[in-house]
């Protein structure tokens, strides 16, 4: 997709302003992203930070090709945000799974590949091949409802892998599980990950979160949203449950805590 030496994905100077109208009609400007720079590499796992309303999901739109930028400009593998998006670059997993409830587990992984015309056997074969990488091939005939919120989770997992795109967008995608069922899933994913190499950009707003899966993480502060700093995460994989008990990820939890404090805006925010 790219070559050694260029970064996957190029994030070049952009803002977001967003135009609305207030009720009474008065025009509304809401600077969602100021001046934001960043350049990902292939097989990071880069997680955005910050609290609600400092621009993490507009930041993931943006790449996506959902919304445009006021200015600056994203570069993709080489290519603009929409000449990815229409080559399947990506896939995109939401906060909540969106999952079609009329269909089986299986139904709902291969429907991106039957929107874009894939023939049946093609279809079965790689929604098996994603489900297993989620461990979720003994549910492929069960309906989603059947199945708990984690699990429901993995099944867009796999569905936005359908594709087979070398990156991941993932917005908050475990912020509704509970704390037990999101540090099995951060395990899991931390599994899919090394096993596919692909990259991934992840938002959320737990601090352990971010340290437990990240090679980085971009501290994000609100109004106007903007990065306060890119802090590494230098610990050693594969991590386990240990990992979160080691005096280093404190280290770096707290160095993100106070970064997001320097930003103002985190406490009392939520
Ligand atoms: P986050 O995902 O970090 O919570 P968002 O990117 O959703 O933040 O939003 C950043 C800011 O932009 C917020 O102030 C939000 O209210 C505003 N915003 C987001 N989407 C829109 C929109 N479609 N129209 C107007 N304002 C928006
Ligand atoms: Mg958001």
């Amino acid at each position: 997709m790219t070559n050694a030496i260029s970064p996957l994905v190029a994030v070049n100077d952009v803002s977001m302003i967003y135009r609305t109208r207030a009720p009474n009609g008065e025009a509304l400007e809401t600077v969602a992203l100021k001046n934001a720079n960043l350049e990902i590499n292939q097989g990071e796992f880069i997680s955005l930070i910050g609290p609600s309303g400092c621009g993490k999901t507009t930041l993931l739109r943006l790449l996506a090709d959902l919304i445009q930028p006021t200015s600056g400009s994203i570069g993709i593998g080489g290519k603009t945000p929409q000449q990815a998006r229409e080559a399947r670059a990506y896939g995109y997993v939401f906060q909540a799974p969106a999952l079609f409830d009329w269909r089986t587990v299986m139904g709902n992984v291969m429907l991106p590949l039957e929107i874009m015309g894939y023939n049946l056997a093609d279809r079965k074969a790689r929604a098996e091949n994603m489900l297993a990488l989620v461990g979720l091939e003994k549910f492929s005939k069960n309906f989603p409802w059947q199945l708990s919120g984690g699990m429901q989770q993995r099944v867009s997992i796999a569905r936005a892998l359908a594709f087979e795109p070398q990156l991941l967008f993932m917005d908050e995608p475990f912020g509704a599980l509970d704390e037990i069922t999101r540090e099995n899933l951060n395990l899991e994913l931390l599994r899919l990950w090394r096993e596919t190499g692909k990259t991934i950009i992840f938002v959320t707003h737990s601090i352990p979160e971010a340290v437990f899966l990240s090679t980085r993480v971009v501290v994000m502060t609100p109004r106007p949203g903007k990065i306060e700093k890119i802090v590494n995460v230098d610990l050693p994989h594969p991590r386990d449950f240990d990992t979160r008990e080691s005096p280093r990820f404190f280290e770096i939890a707290t160095e993100i805590r106070e970064s997001l404090r320097h930003g103002h805006g985190y406490e009392g925010n939520e």
